[in-house]
């Protein structure tokens, strides 16, 4: 019986997340957070739902979020649901919206969350090869025979489909769900929010983690038709009642309605981007143009893990995948100008030679 369930449990491979280390002399550009702090409105919040009644269970509808949501997306609330980071949400998406009769497809470099919930619902997953630029390849995703899900921007590429290229997958796969996992969109790509009304097979996930600096708080929503997010709720329904606490629902209503707040940190994350992308062109690195808060970088006589242990022993850390196709490359998250400057100086020393 014991040997059974040992065996059971070695057979899940879960998602192992980037470092975090516990004390803070890194500069730390690993796991895609935002350099900024969240907006001092959320701060606030959370000491009023601090002082508030903790004692009771939250809203189990998360009304408030909910609704606020879908104001700022002028949808209506049955379009909204929200969860416990998108992370949360897609695994809902993968229980609630894949059939186990049929595939999943998705690229082939990618998100490694996706092959986890994947195989946690017994679902067989279908890996569509990237371009060689690693441009996902619009075609394949047509009259596929599964649901779909597409990361956009992808990670940890960068790379971004125009909302054309969703356009189309979604035409050529009407009776099909398509998700597309915007965790990064808000860095300069354009959402497929807008197709929701003419695609009643498209779910839209977004994360407050990144461009709203609130990843410690834990929060995620997705946008669809009412029958889609029904689904998420049954689903939820059938884990916790109660995804959304009342600390985070408050903070994040905080962060919503921060517009100004929220887009100048856009803003400001997307001009090092394009900085720093410049300058280590100029240093020989590959660049691929990104669309999202970090930067995906290959040196064309540098290994990618001998700088990622080099960079490390300098207080700098970033991320390195040893994987097929990418272990010569390195993800690097968008830090503040100071934290970039020092990386970009960091890898001067490491590859120009003296
Ligand atoms: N999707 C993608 C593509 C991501 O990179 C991440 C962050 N690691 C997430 C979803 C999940 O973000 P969160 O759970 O913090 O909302």
């Amino acid at each position: 019986m014991s040997r059974y369930w040992s065996e059971l449990a070695a057979s899940l491979v879960p998602y192992v997340p980037g470092e975090q280390p516990k004390d803070k002399k890194y500069i730390k550009l690993n796991t895609n957070e935002n350099p900024y702090p969240p907006s001092p409105a959320v701060l606030e919040a959370l000491r009023g739902a601090a002082g508030g009644d903790l004692r009771l269970y939250p809203d189990p509808s998360s009304t408030a979020l909910t609704e606020t949501i879908a104001e700022y997306y002028r949808l209506p609330p049955a379009s909204v649901f929200v969860g416990n980071g998108s992370d949360e949400i897609l695994a809902f998406a993968f229980a609630a919206l894949f059939r186990t009769s049929e595939p999943v497809y998705y690229p082939d470099i990618t998100y490694s969350f996706y092959p986890v919930y994947a195989s946690l619902y017994g679902l067989e997953s279908v890996k569509v090869p990237l371009t060689d630029d690693f441009d996902v390849p619009i075609e394949s995703f047509y009259n596929v025979d599964g649901g779909i899900i597409i990361p956009n921007p992808n990670a940890p590429t960068s790379k971004y489909v125009a909302l054309e290229g969703i356009r189309s997958i979604l035409e050529h796969n009407p009776d099909r769900v398509v998700v597309v996992d915007e965790a990064y969109i808000d860095f300069g790509g354009e959402s497929a929010v807008k197709l929701i009304h003419d695609f009643p097979n498209l779910l839209v996930v977004q994360t407050l983690s990144k461009s709203r600096s609130l990843a410690g708080l834990r929060v995620g929503f997705a946008l669809g038709h009412p029958d889609l997010i029904d689904g998420l709720n049954r689903v939820k329904n059938s884990f916790n009642s109660y995804t959304i606490d009342r600390l985070a629902s408050a903070g994040a209503v905080a962060a919503l309605k921060d517009e100004i707040y929220f887009q100048q940190c856009c803003r400001n994350v997307i001009a090092t981007r394009e900085r720093i992308a410049g300058q280590l062109r100029e240093l020989g690195f590959d660049v691929p143009e990104s669309k999202a808060n970090f930067l995906f970088i290959a040196h064309p006589d540098k290994p990618a893990e001998e700088l990622f242990r080099k960079l490390r022993d300098k207080g700098i850390l970033v991320r390195y995948f040893n994987k097929p196709r990418i272990d010569n490359r390195l993800r690097v998250s968008i830090g503040t100008d100071e934290e970039m400057d020092a990386f970009v100086a960091a890898l001067r020393e490491l590859t120009v030679a003296a």
